[in-house]
């Protein structure tokens, strides 16, 4: 079993490499901070509906709806548009 000495050496070298990671990650490498930035037109025949859209508060880089809840919504529309004809 390791005595604390080397428990505590352990632990800063792993907050070191974690560190130099840090330092040249990218935002979304980070973890990008989506917030919910409006909506952008599905793309289906209804023409009114719209999917949300999320971009990030740090980098600014936007999922251009690329989401899981566009994708339900895309989905659902699908479904709706076969079911009409
Ligand atoms: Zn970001
Ligand atoms: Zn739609």
């Amino acid at each position: 079993m390791q005595n604390l000495a080397e428990q505590l050496e352990n632990a800063r070298a792993e907050v070191a490499r974690l560190e130099r990671i840090a330092a040249t990650a990218t935002c979304r490498e980070m973890g990008c901070d989506m917030q919910h930035a409006g909506g952008m037109n599905c793309g289906c025949d209804q023409g009114s509906c719209s999917v949300p859209v999320y971009v990030c508060t740090r980098c600014g880089d936007s999922d251009y709806g690329d989401n899981q809840e566009a994708l339900d919504k895309r989905t659902a529309c699908e479904r709706w548009t076969e079911g009409d004809l």
